[in-house]
């Protein structure tokens, strides 16, 4: 499988460490707020990814942090953190803001049909990891006290900008409007990774630490829940591109002064989803979420749909108009699979080679866009239904769009029993040219609200 590597700018062949094997580290979600559509767009992406994966027969584990302290309003650890400004907007403790966005988030996943990661780390669950890895920086030398913080000196490092080599000037942190610079701060790019000392005295979480009550920077979290579960060896690590600088450049730095070597192979970052008035955002404009949608009866596999129509590399434009168009081709293609008949035996020269149409699509750096494409393919195919329908459940495994959907079994309650046995009871009425009788029964039904209908294939009925 090919797939982009932003450390080497090229679409590499993937080659996991271990042969057979993946381990796969996944940027969370900071639980201050709803998931939007952008941010879910990303975890979708990283779910094809680890589907796909499978899929091609490798084992995987996949690892995912929950943020629930230490990520501060700008990413350059400065201003107030996330959290605890959704406790006070919410009135309530940093912890139920916690959970109440962590359970939402997995909710929106299960409707996304997200498959959530096996192994899932809060960050408040591992200080001690946090501490442990930030006193060996700093004996390493790695890292300085200032001012009451912790600091990582990227300028022990021989290269720190490993994601952007040629636009160093326009990432620096520190130069960018409205962000105040740190006076602590001995390289303009260095980063905090225990915090004692903030603007923000009302930090809710603090623990104790051997450089004092405090809490920890956002970007060492990543670092450590990943080398916990994973070793000091990753292969893919994902996110959203604003996560590649100064997130993931600074999680690249401090974890290899570590360990002393190479940390991990593949980075992999999906391109944002934006609105046609610019970046999505949680505090600006409409706030979109998965509920939303939903709120407006749209089906949240039409926009899983809509982001497999299009690949991870290039930004997404959402307009309701866009969902729209996804939403009916998304209704018709279900209406299409429905109408197939599991009919003959599966013709299995025809089968593969329609499977590596979806194959090669994924193989070149994920495509889910000819891999939909592969997917019409089938239902054009001069194929029988049963190759159809098998190879449309087999792409489903990585699609995820409830391709093939089961009949609703449905419990019947003893009052539909006993409709039921009246309406055969009148058919029985008919056949026997007893037409009061079957008159009767009718009329009483309708009385309760019952609509029969007289078809066919017999009498069927439904509350009015
Ligand atoms: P956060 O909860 O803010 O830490 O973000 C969660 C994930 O969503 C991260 O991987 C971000 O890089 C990603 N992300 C943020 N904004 C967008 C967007 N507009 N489109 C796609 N992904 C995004
Ligand atoms: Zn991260």
């Amino acid at each position: 499988m090919l797939l982009y590597n932003s450390l080497t700018h090229s679409k590499d062949e993937f080659v996991p460490n271990t042969p057979g094997k993946v381990s796969m580290y996944t940027c969370g979600p900071t639980v201050y707020h709803f998931a939007h559509i952008g941010n879910l767009r990303t975890y979708m992406m990283e779910d094809v990814l680890e589907k796909y994966l499978a899929y091609s027969g490798y084992e995987v584990t996949r690892v995912m942090n929950i943020t629930d302290v230490g990520h501060l309003s700008s990413d350059a650890d400065t201003g107030e953190d996330k959290m605890l400004k959704g406790a006070k907007r919410e009135k309530k403790t940093v912890m139920e803001i916690a959970k109440f966005y962590t359970d939402a988030f997995f909710a929106d996943c299960e409707k996304l049909n997200i498959k959530i990661p096996e192994i899932i780390e809060p960050a408040t669950g591992c200080i001690d990891e946090f501490i442990k890895v930030i006193t060996e920086l700093l004996k390493k030398d790695y890292a300085y006290i200032a001012g009451g913080n912790v600091y990582f000196d990227t300028s022990k490092l021989d290269e720190y900008y490993v994601f952007n080599k040629h636009e160093q000037e326009n990432l620096a942190v520190g130069v960018r409007d409205g962000v105040e610079e740190d006076e602590n701060k001995r390289n303009k790019c260095d980063f905090v990774l225990w915090f004692t000392k903030s603007k923000f005295d009302d930090q809710e979480l603090k623990w104790d630490s051997p450089w004092g009550v405090g809490y920890p920077g956002w970007h060492i979290e990543c670092s450590c829940i990943s080398m916990k579960h994973l070793g000091e060896s990753l292969d893919i690590h994902c996110g959203g591109i604003d996560n590649a600088f100064p997130h993931h450049t600074n999680e690249i730095a401090q974890s290899e002064a570590y360990i002393g070597h190479k940390w991990c192979n593949f980075w992999f970052h999906v391109l944002h989803l934006n609105t046609n008035s610019g970046k999505m955002s949680k505090s600006k404009g409409e706030f979109l979420t998965v509920s939303l949608l939903e709120s407006k009866g749209y089906d949240p596999l039409a926009y899983r749909f809509f982001c497999m129509q299009s690949h991870y590399r290039k930004s997404l434009v959402f307009s309701y108009e866009n969902l729209d168009n996804a939403a009916v081709a998304y209704n018709k293609l279900i209406s299409k699979i429905s109408a197939i008949k599991n009919e003959g035996e599966i013709e299995k020269e025809k089968f593969d080679s329609l499977k590596k149409g979806f194959t090669d699509a994924l193989d070149n750096d994920l495509n889910t866009s000819l891999a939909v494409t592969a997917l019409y393919d089938v239902l054009k195919a001069d194929v029988n239904g049963a190759t159809k329908l098998a190879l449309i459940a087999d792409f489903d495994q990585v699609l995820s769009l409830d391709l093939i959907k089961e009949e609703a079994v449905v419990e019947k309650t003893e009052e539909d029993e006993r409709i039921e046995k009246l309406l055969s009871e009148r058919a029985e009425a008919k056949k026997a040219r007893d037409f009061a009788r079957a008159d009767e029964i009718r009329d009483m039904l309708t009385k309760e609200g019952i609509i029969i209908e007289d078809t066919p294939q017999g009498a069927k009925w439904r509350r009015a």
